[in-house]
Order: C-alpha cells, then structure tokens, then sequence
C-alpha cells in the first residue's frame, strides 16, 4: 500500500487550480491519480470521487501494441536531456528574488519614476520553487519539457522522469507499452499509466529504443 501512495502523490496534481485533480479518485473500480497529462491507475477502489464519466472518454479500451522498454533506456534518455538554467538553487530558493519574495516593480507617478515592491513573478510571491528534480552542480536542471521520441510519438521528458520513479517505485527493469494512438498506455503489472503525446511541432533530442522482443 505504501508503493501505492507514492504514485498517487508522484501522480497528483500540485495546481490548485485544478482541484479535482490534486487528490485521488476513482475510475471503473480503480483508484487514479493525474497531473492532467498523465494518470497512474491503481488495481483497488479508495473511498474517492468517482471520476469514471471524465477519464473514460480518455482512457484506451484496445491493446494494440506489446512493446518493452528498459528502465536502463528511458534513464538514457533521460540523462541525455538538455539542461537549463533552474530557477532556484538545490535548497529551493528563488534566484530571481533571491528568497525574499518580493521584487521592486518600476512605474511612473506624477511624472516621475518610482518603485514599489511585488509579489516576485517567478515564485508568485513565496520566496521558494519546490522542484521535483533538484538543481545540480552547476545550477542546471533537465529541460523537463524537451521531447523523447517513443514508438514515433514524442512526450515531454518530465513524463520519462515519471515512468523511471514508476519503474523504481515498483522495483520493475521494464515497463509495457501496450497502446498507442490519442494516447499511450503504459501498464508494469496491474499498475497502468495512461500519457498524452505532445503535439508540439519541436523535435525530439532523442529515441528511445524498444527492447529486443
Ligand atoms: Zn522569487
């Protein structure tokens, strides 16, 4: 059950915007949890919403596709990625407004110029970035939107990012694509992840290679 929890929370949203989507809830007698562009699907039934009416349209009834990958071949990848400059430093503080939260904003009254202190942009006024992925050395993070080719649909690297902690979560080598189309389907065991593609016309920095079947 603790392996469960740590996907739900891997998987939950963290925008509050959407607040249906920052908790778990149910879908055909599973417990889900998405961050929009990905949902994991647990084998049991919590006491959640129901969420049936809104993932089945999403959700691929078909399998049309049985193809391995490695967790060695998506950490390739995902080593591989380009890396950016991270907008906080490895203890969480933000470099635009160096921890403090605020930032002076210039403008003009009565003639003259003067500055009045905000809520800094970069960090919406909290002085910190929580990163999933901490920077390095050099303050670089992977560009977590840079895209990995599988199977000839392209997916943000944060979605690699999330099969490898899936992988390790469940102490699994490899992970089954079994649908491809409006969606993918990823499933390790019973555990299931359905991924959105990008439609971004960008090209991808790398393939990642099915494994030998
Ligand atoms: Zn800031």
């Amino acid at each position: 059950m603790h392996r469960y929890n740590q996907l739900l929370e891997l998987y939950r949203s963290k925008d509050e915007l959407r607040q249906w989507l920052c908790k778990p809830f149910n879908f055909n007698g599973n417990t889900c949890a998405s961050n929009a562009s990905a949902i994991v699907i647990l084998p049991f039934i919590g006491t959640h919403p129901d969420m049936s009416e809104k993932i089945s349209p999403i959700y691929p009834t078909e399998r049309n596709t049985a193809v391995k990958f490695s967790l060695n071949s998506l950490k390739w990848a995902y080593d591989k990625s380009p890396m950016i400059e991270a907008p906080c430093d490895c203890t969480g503080k933000c470099n635009y407004c160096n921890g403090i939260g605020e930032v002076p904003y210039e403008h003009l009254y009565e003639g003259s110029y003067v500055f009045t202190d905000g809520d800094c942009p970069q960090c919406d006024g909290l002085g910190r970035i929580d990163l999933d992925v901490k920077p390095d050395e050099n303050g670089e993070i992977p560009d977590m939107l840079a895209l990995v080719e599988i199977e000839g649909y392209y997916i943000p690297i944060t979605r690699i990012y999330e099969l490898i902690r899936t992988c390790e979560i469940l102490e699994c080598d490899t992970i089954n694509l079994v649908h491809t189309g409006n969606n993918l389907l990823f499933s390790l065991g019973n555990v299931e992840i359905v991924v959105a593609h990008s439609t971004s016309e960008s090209s991808p920095y790398c393939k990642i290679e099915s494994e030998v079947k």
